[in-house]
């Protein structure tokens, strides 16, 4: 790829948008990439002209070179497949310092209260809460690690660690369920349930049990405006108490069936029959599926076929790296080989980029500003390497090496490290080797609160003595949760 600047006609610096995160990167002007564009709808050779932290102009071939807005652009050359960013609409973040080495399922379950009773589950729970200090308390242990006094926390490092883990794989925005959130968080990726979500506004409600606390003030938020979407799990398991989920979320409100609406989004749905994906179409409601978890926790995963057939809006996420996916390409590609084997290839590759891109925005009723490549839209953006010419194809079948850029709110934050000179020079970025393939990556900013100034390394060191220490504090368990889970993992 080729890094230049794009001489053209004058132009005058566009107008700030109101709307600007607050990611605390100074971005790049202008950036002006060029390659095999996927919309996600359509793909042709083209360009992408970024003017701070809006997209300015997708065209075919070199349209956008003569936009005023392109003068004095930082010119990329791809040679890859320039895309939205991916959108993870389902993950447990705080989770993500963990992975298949600190805790697989015992054994193929019903329903999702069945396997919390695992004693090594709890223990890595009880780990988690140690350091992020969750509402549910700390377990006495904590108390003999710095992390164990009222105010000692890790919730920034933790959080920051799963945004990380997604932006090397080409995600831009995260659901994470972190609950309490924090100043420091979406300070990488837009962790999109966070007020700092830089999208000047959170109007996503979530719960991760079933069932909800106060359901019927969620509907009351729904008709004042105050949630535009509500991801809830539901119908995870294989049993008739998963399935039942459905019906019962139709009569725990008052009135009843109020969040049979559009703005609703279930998570799972694993137990659903045509019979539900039919009612959830006619309500317009949407589905977050969840593949690889589901697997590992129950053997099966949800009808997709019939959810499809039934006219039902379906997105992507991973849940979480424990039998679940380390990032979104994981998610992608267990779910192309899933359907492979099991629906007789019934999803494409642009079906399963779609998913993760726009009906992921949909889902979480962002699509007008995230989720797709258009003008006004904002600048979540990766670049994939791959074949341009199949390039739904090279997107499903990528890895975080393959990752060769990725862009958040108009600012470069990770890439091939060739392109780094696009990043924002101060405080700088990190250098670090993804299987084998140099990149860079930004992670401290210049502010010094709220820990924005951590680096990559910062955080890692701190988790994992943090692991070690908890490791440390419970001798008797006989169970390590130390090394930390890293970033990814190779093949
Ligand atoms: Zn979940």
């Amino acid at each position: 790829m080729v890094l230049s600047s794009c001489s053209s006609n004058h132009t005058p610096d566009p107008a700030p948008d109101p709307d600007a995160g607050t990611n605390q990167f100074a971005a790049m002007d202008r950036i002006l990439l060029r390659g095999a564009v996927v919309t996600p709808e359509l793909s042709f050779e083209g360009e992408v002209l970024v003017e701070q932290n809006l997209i300015t102009c997708v065209e075919a071939g070199t349209a956008c070179e003569s936009k005023p807005g392109a003068t004095g652009a930082t010119m990329i050359a791809t040679n890859g497949i320039i895309a939205p960013g991916l959108i993870d609409t389902h993950n447990h973040i705080l989770f993500d310092i963990f992975d298949d080495d600190d805790w697989l399922p015992a054994q193929l379950y019903q329903d999702h209260d069945q396997w919390p009773t695992e004693p090594r589950y709890k223990a890595m729970l009880d780990v988690k809460q140690c350091l992020v200090n969750d509402s549910q308390g700390k377990p006495a242990w904590c108390a003999q690690t710095p992390y164990g006094t009222p105010a000692g926390s890790l919730r920034c490092e933790v959080d920051k660690w799963g945004e990380l883990k997604g932006l090397i794989a080409g995600t831009t925005s995260i659901v994470g369920l972190p609950g309490t959130t924090a100043a420091c968080f979406a300070s990488i990726t837009r962790s999109l349930d966070a007020a700092q979500n830089g999208l000047g506004q959170d109007k996503l409600q979530t719960s991760a049990l079933y069932p909800p606390s106060s359901p019927s003030t969620v509907c009351q938020n729904f008709t004042s405006g105050k949630t535009d979407a509500y991801v809830i799990h539901a119908g995870e398991g294989t049993d008739t108490k998963a399935l039942a989920e459905f019906a019962s979320l139709g009569m725990i409100t008052t009135p009843n069936g109020c969040l049979y609406a559009p703005p609703t989004a279930i998570t799972h749905g694993t137990a659903f029959t045509a019979t539900e994906f039919t009612k959830m179409a006619q309500a317009g409601m949407k589905l977050v599926w969840s593949p690889h978890s589901n697997v590992s926790l129950y053997g099966q995963t949800a009808d997709i076929p019939a959810a499809l057939t039934a006219g039902v809006t379906v997105a992507l996420g991973p849940d979480w790296s424990m039998g679940g996916s380390q990032n979104m390409l994981d998610e992608l590609r267990f779910a192309d080989t899933w359907d492979n084997a099991h629906w007789s290839d019934r999803l494409s590759a642009k079906d399963l980029v779609v998913m993760a891109t726009l009906h992921g925005a949909q889902a979480v009723a962002l699509d007008a500003k995230l989720g797709k490549l258009e003008v006004g839209h904002i600048a979540d953006i990766a670049v994939f390497a791959g074949d341009p010419t199949k390039p739904y194809e090279a997107i499903v079948a990528a890895r975080p090496k393959d990752v060769r850029l990725v862009i958040v709110n108009g600012v470069v934050l990770y890439g091939d490290v060739d392109l780094e000179p696009a990043a924002p020079p101060i405080p700088g970025c990190e250098t670090i080797d993804i299987c084998g393939v140099s990149k860079f990556l930004c992670v401290a900013t210049a502010a010094t609160t709220d820990k924005l100034d951590e680096t990559y390394a910062d955080i890692q060191t701190k988790l994992g003595q943090a692991l070690t220490d908890a490791d440390a504090a419970t001798p008797t368990d006989g169970w390590n949760f130390a090394p930390l889970a890293p970033i990814v993992k190779c093949e």
